[in-house]
């Protein structure tokens, strides 16, 4: 080989290399010429969807983010898309930094796991299942511990290799009684779930905090602003957990909070402060029978009898296995079937059906009371409010019959082997924790962490041996987030009448350029220079070169939402200027064409900064 050739083969090499890094790290998709309006696939709507309630789920079908298929299952349009990957991205970044690595487990996973856990059982109708054709059954995964404690039983046999968390993101199934929302409660979704293995409880701690963490910088980055609740970790199991909600009118969880923020919960954890005794001001006479024919609910025998829920005390009659538990709560309250899980040790519980209800009351179902019940059922808890009344009307546990005049502690036990008193209805406004009164709000879950403790990792076996030999269970923790509904939250809490206002982070592009006279030459042309100038800076940009109507194409960037905006009309131009403005303000500010790029990489930085942790 001469020396020129070599010269010239080592250039092309090196511009070839230089290309391919170009191309690979960062511009690949932004020269594809697809970001331009005219030709990407944004089928904007007027119309509103007669099933959508929230306005996140509206302006996801409206700018095209993305649309239904059946009940609780979505398509993402390329817009949709390109945030989820965004989101996906910042999720992923967070994860990797706090130790945890990424895996993917199978979304179709044998029942038989969850049988070995129970859960089969407990996820009750949620849990998508299937036969295969040879007559396996299966489970389309809500979740994952067991087949990432299967893995771990496999793995991990010495202490020396924790601890370990693993992650995934992937779809998620779960047959929800009542999708809705949109997104929000869907069907299938994607979630990020991770799975961390700790040697000691003290691992645990710190993995919890790890993940903790990551999840608060997640939010931020996300343009979220979010609260950390105490939640249940209900069918999880396990010891403790934090619920990460974004608090929104159309939330379907409720915060409690108190004023000075030295609680906070969710509705499923809350705890309330037993009420004060309720003070009876004349003598309470003996209980007495009165035919109530057919008036079975609160609200009939409150009508029948002139009275109010408030003083009236409901009997649920509950199945734990095969033993009935009976819940006593005011007739106003409402039982907290997590709490009411705590109080009975643990088991899972269900309402129990008409026979076993019938068996226990001794009564047609509506007419189950407390006087008496303790001796027919396994186990009796009494909510505080009950053993605050001063005197309630009940069930009279024989079909068509209610009793007045009946006194806690005196008609029924308050204590005793099988009676207890706790805390097991939902905090209600009115309530206080602590002494201090009790705030209510509404916000949507994104995300929640838990402390299993060692539930999964007996059942499956993940042991290991520790420093001594000793054969132990590892402690578990788990992580999940739901990407698409940090979608949707955001756009829950950011939008105007127009539409959308994304958070930069998540923004389908950073920034939109306008050609508002697409059909003029110098308009065009001064658009298209912008718009490969800040794709060459590696700006997420869209060109709206269509041949539309200045106001279509301002409707639909108002619609679409992205954050920073480059106008370029005819009048602007012949004055060597063009706009730009934020979609959050109204105001735009005339710039130079020249100046035009990096006026508007500068917002895009300081919008940025604003999300930085
Ligand atoms: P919820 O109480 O809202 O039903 P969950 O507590 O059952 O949710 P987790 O098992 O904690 O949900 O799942 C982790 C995350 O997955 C949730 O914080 C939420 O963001 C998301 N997620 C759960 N269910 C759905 C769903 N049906 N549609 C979309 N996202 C969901
Ligand atoms: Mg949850």
């Amino acid at each position: 080989m001469n020396n020129e050739i070599g010269n010239m083969l080592a250039t092309l090499c090196f511009l070839g290399y230089k290309r391919a890094t170009k191309y690979d790290i960062r511009n690949t998709r932004h020269e594809a010429r697809n970001m331009r309006y005219s030709r990407m696939f944004i089928p904007t709507v007027k119309e509103v969807p007669a099933d959508a309630e929230t306005t996140s789920h509206k302006l996801m079908i409206r700018a095209a983010l993305c649309r239904k298929v059946a009940s609780g299952t979505y398509t993402y349009l390329p817009l949709g898309w390109r945030s989820l990957l965004k989101i996906i991205a910042i999720v992923r970044e967070e994860m990797d930094k706090a130790g945890a690595q990424e895996i993917l487990v199978p979304c179709m996973q044998p029942a038989e796991l969850w049988d070995k856990t129970g859960r089969s059982i407990d996820y009750g109708p949620t849990l998508f299942r299937f036969t295969d054709r040879h007559g396996r059954e299966n489970v389309l995964e809500p979740t994952a511990e067991e087949v990432v404690t299967y893995l771990a039983a496999g793995e991990i046999n010495s202490y020396k290799q924790l601890p370990i968390n693993l992650y995934q993101i992937s779809p998620k199934f779960r047959d929800e009684f009542r999708p809705r929302f949109g997104v929000i409660r869907s069907r299938e979704f994607i979630m990020k779930d991770a799975y961390s293995f700790d040697a000691d409880p003290k691992g645990l701690d710190e993995s919890y905090k790890l993940m903790y963490d990551a999840y608060c910088r997640i939010f931020k980055r996300c343009g979220l602003e979010y609260v950390i609740v105490e939640a249940e970790s209900g069918e999880m199991g396990g010891s403790g957990s934090h619920q990460f909600t974004i608090p929104c009118e159309s939330g379907e969880d409720t915060i409690i909070y108190t004023k000075d923020g030295s609680y906070a919960a969710n509705l499923e954890r809350a705890a309330v402060d037993p009420l004060p005794k309720e003070k009876s001001s004349a003598e309470i006479p003996p209980m007495q029978e009165v035919h109530t024919p057919n008036i079975g609910s609160i609200e009939a025998v409150c009508a029948f009898l002139k009275t109010q829920p408030k003083d009236m005390v409901k009997t649920l009659i509950y199945a734990a296995g095969d033993d009935a538990v009976a819940a006593i709560v005011r007739g106003d309250h409402d039982l907290n079937p997590e709490k009411f899980t705590q109080a009975v040790g643990g088991k899972h519980v269900e309402l129990a059906d008409e026979a076993t209800i019938e068996k226990a009351s001794g009564a047609k179902v509506g007419f189950a009371g407390p006087v008496g019940i303790a001796e027919r059922v396994s186990k009796m808890i009494i909510d505080h409010a009950v053993a605050a009344m001063a005197v309630g009307v009940t069930g009279a546990n024989k079909t068509d019959y209610h009793v007045k005049n009946v006194m806690p502690g005196r008609d029924f036990p308050l204590e005793g082997e099988n009676v207890t008193v706790a805390d097991i209805r939902y905090a209600v406004e009115g309530d206080t924790y602590n002494g201090k009164k009790l705030l209510f709000r509404k916000g949507i879950e994104v995300g929640q962490v838990f402390k299993l403790g060692t539930k999964y990792s007996e059942k499956l076996g993940a042991k290991f041996l520790d420093e001594n030999g000793d054969e132990k269970p590892c402690i578990m923790g788990c992580y999940g987030i739901g990407i698409n509904r940090i979608l949707a939250s955001a756009i829950e809490i950011s939008n105007d009448n127009n539409g959308i206002i994304w958070p930069i982070s998540i923004a389908p592009f950073e920034v939109l350029v306008t050609s508002v006279n697409q059909d003029d030459e110098k308009v065009a042309q001064v658009a298209e220079d912008i718009y490969q100038d800040l794709m060459g800076k590696g700006i997420d940009v869209l060109l709206d070169d269509r041949a539309l109507r200045g106001g279509v194409k301002f409707k639909d960037a108002d619609l679409i939402g992205i954050p920073v905006r480059v106008t370029v009309g005819r009048k602007s131009v012949a004055d060597g200027n063009v706009e730009i403005k934020l979609r959050s303000e109204t105001k735009s500010t005339k710039v130079s064409i020249e100046k035009a790029p990096d006026k508007a990489i500068e917002l895009v930085n300081s919008l940025k900064e604003e999300l930085k942790t």
